[in-house]
């Protein structure tokens, strides 16, 4: 079966500067694929790229959704064509209501379990709040979720959704991800820096370990994940390639 989605030789900048350097990533339908790496690896960089956000500038490669060439692609045409990304750190907008948003979405992409969605990521209480003001940790990480899975998303792009939210809406959010799999059969890209998250997902395809805007280690996350808790990125990767050849 073809892939979801064909990354090429991918390098990105912002500004005058190279943040991704030679990704290659395919993604199959229904499948979901988690990186990992330190803190400035280039991880939100490369979620930025694929959604087409303008501050990233492709220097060399491609993107190729359901084998069309996206690469030089608007975002809005990418969020059309069924990609949706959940910020790591989404913004506070004063003076807009978050269900004025949910609702636009839910119009626009015709949705019709948003009802099920707001109740599994429980946001009904936050909806007619100013979109992110003043949530919790976990409160913006679910109401974020929320968003993007109203848009209904064949690929869902999620950054760190695991970071800075308490343990019940760590297990809200793994189920409302393997939802989104295993009853939308959408594709996943998940980006975790701490990995707190992956215990709780139960349907990894793969893992990919990304340093210095390279993915320097791809395998499965039971093999990856121990090593890298004991022995942080770098060094397990030393040892993780040691063992493969
Ligand atoms: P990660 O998500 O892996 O922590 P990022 O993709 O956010 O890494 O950032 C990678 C590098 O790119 C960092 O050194 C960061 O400072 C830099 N960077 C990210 N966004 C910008 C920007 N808008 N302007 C300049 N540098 C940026
Ligand atoms: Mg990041």
């Amino acid at each position: 079966m073809r892939d979801l989605l064909r990354i090429k030789d991918l390098t990105v900048a912002i500004g005058d500067k190279v943040i991704v350097r030679k990704v290659n990533l395919s993604v199959g339908r229904g499948e979901m694929h988690v990186i990992m790496g330190p803190n400035a690896a280039g991880k939100s960089t490369l979620l930025a790229a694929i959604m087409g956000l303008p501050r990233t500038r492709i220097l060399k490669g491609s993107i190729i959704f359901e084998g069309v060439e996206i690469t030089n692609k608007p975002c809005y045409e990418r969020a059309k064509m069924g990609i949706a990304l959940a910020h790591q750190i989404p913004p506070a907008v004063k003076g807009v209501r978050f269900s004025e948003v949910a609702k636009a979405l839910i119009e626009r992409c015709g949705c019709s379990d948003h009802t099920l969605m707001a109740k599994m990521l429980r946001v009904d209480k936050l909806l007619e709040r100013d979109l992110f003001v003043g949530f919790s940790g976990g409160e913006r990480k679910r109401a974020e979720l929320y968003l993007t899975m109203i848009q209904g998303p064949k690929l869902a792009l999620l950054d760190e959704p695991d970071s800075g939210v308490d343990l019940e809406s760590l297990s809200i959010i793994a189920n409302v991800i393997e939802y989104l799999i295993r009853k939308k059969n959408a594709s996943i890209i998940l980006v975790t820096h701490s990995g707190a998250i992956l215990e709780k997902l139960s349907r990894i395809s793969k893992t990919h370990i990304m340093i210095n805007g390279e993915i320097v280690y791809s395998g499965y996350p039971d093999d990856i994940i121990p090593i890298v808790t004991k022995f942080g990125y770098r060094k397990s990767v030393e040892i993780l390639l040691g063992d493969s050849r």
